[in-house]
């Protein structure tokens, strides 16, 4: 009963990993979970409390399906905020968490035939999105130049049919955090060949000094034409599950997004908008700013402990929260008299023996990398990355 574009899908392979972990967690065994794609910690009470009074105040409508007036308002001037542009609420809209805005700008920009860029290893729905809008992915290979997107090969990689880019900055699964002068290369070749950039920023609250975030408009205001910029509430409110995210585009791209939007989901949840809305007050600000300190102080214990693992090496990351270690010296060592050979046979083994999650680099397009998750306690950071150290020594 399924039509080929169906056939051709795979499940998000991070979601896999979770799923597992929260099985045998259920079965009372202690896995220390790497593979979270979000915080371990509840959504402000500032926020729940809004929540409360707009359910008492019969907030249980549709409302436009890009979002109510308030709250458009509110993004728009998050946005000329961000990118010292001015932006009017035609121009954003709300959306049920940063992938549905992902999925309807790919779906409107992008169509059969076009190659859109993604520098690799990649957030894994990514190049799923741009299949799924009938468009082909092309990978711009970002390790050898730890994980920064290498101009020259970009430009390389620029063909006729070359429609537009994505780019993540905060990365995820890296952590890596673009630079203004990358940032501007990278905008002069989207101006020079008229391409559309999908700039995914969910992470850019969760930046550790001294490195700072860039936001590409603001760098290159002419890209405000050519850019639609994604945000998200899921990372900085602790709102994952409230699906919680946001667009920023010209104002003809948000209104066919709007249009697809009505004939699939129509609006995000009446209530999120108005949890969203108590999010953006400058009353959570330290809110987000406590979440940062703790992800910050995480990071460092992370990073200190798998910086000592023999035959593991990490780029340090400068945002989100994620290390991506590269664990090829694994991969030829043998467990259980078995050679373990490929990253996703290392997470599966990870799992069974050491009964700890985390997410194998072929889920974001790496067969050298396993991705950890540090939004967790330091003491699970520290229990799990050592038993991680005892299988290494278990391998021969
Ligand atoms: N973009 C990136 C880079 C992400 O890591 C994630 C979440 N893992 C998303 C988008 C989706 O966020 P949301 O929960 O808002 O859909």
């Amino acid at each position: 009963m399924l039509a080929a574009r169906a056939q051709a899908l795979t499940g998000s392979q991070t979601s896999g990993m979770r799923n597992r972990a929260r099985k045998l967690r259920s079965e009372g065994i202690h896995v220390v979970n790497f593979a979270a794609g979000e915080l371990d910690q509840d959504t402000s009470p500032r926020i729940k409390e809004a929540v409360r009074k707009a359910i008492d105040a019969g907030a249980t409508q549709y409302t436009d399906t890009l979002g109510i007036r308030q709250l458009r308002e509110r993004l728009a001037a998050k946005v000329t905020q961000k990118t010292g542009l001015e932006y009017t609420p035609e121009e954003v809209g709300f959306t049920a968490g940063a992938k549905q805005a992902l999925f309807n700008a790919a779906f409107v920009a992008f169509e059969a035939g076009d190659e859109v860029i993604i520098p690799a290893p990649y957030w894994v729905t990514f190049p799923e999105q741009v299949r799924l809008a009938g468009a082909t992915p092309v990978f711009l290979p970002t390790e050898q130049n730890g994980f920064q997107p290498d101009v020259d090969e970009l430009a390389r990689r620029i063909t006729p049919r070359t429609r537009g880019l994505i780019l993540n900055t905060p990365h995820n699964p890296t952590g890596v955090v673009y630079p203004a002068s990358a940032l501007e290369q990278v905008a002069r070749l989207v101006l020079q060949h008229e391409l559309t950039c999908i700039f995914d920023e969910c992470y850019d609250e969760l930046v550790y000094p001294p490195a700072a975030h860039c936001n590409v408009v603001k760098l290159v205001p002419e890209m405000k034409a050519r850019t639609v910029l994604i945000g998200s509430f899921s990372k900085t409110y602790c709102m994952a599950g409230w699906r919680a995210g946001f667009v920023a585009a010209p104002q003809p791209m948000i209104k066919t997004i709007a249009d697809l939007q009505s004939h699939t989901a129509s609006n995000a949840c009446n209530l999120v908008q108005h949890a969203a809305l108590a999010a953006l007050e400058p009353g959570n600000d330290a809110f987000v700013a406590g979440i940062r300190q703790q992800l910050s102080a995480q990071r460092t214990a992370a990073l200190q402990l798998v910086q000592k693992l023999p035959g593991v090496s990490c780029v340090t990351p400068a945002g989100a929260f994620y290390l991506f270690p590269e664990v090829n010296g694994l991969l030829q060592k043998s467990f259980a008299g078995r050679r373990v050979e490929t990253v996703d046979r290392l997470a599966e083994l990870l799992l069974e023996h050491a009964h700890l999650a985390v997410v194998p680099g072929s889920a974001f397009g790496s067969e050298r990398h396993i991705r950890i998750s540090y939004a967790i306690p330091v003491e699970e950071i520290i229990a799990g990355l050592t038993r991680l150290g005892r299988f290494i020594q278990l391998l021969a």
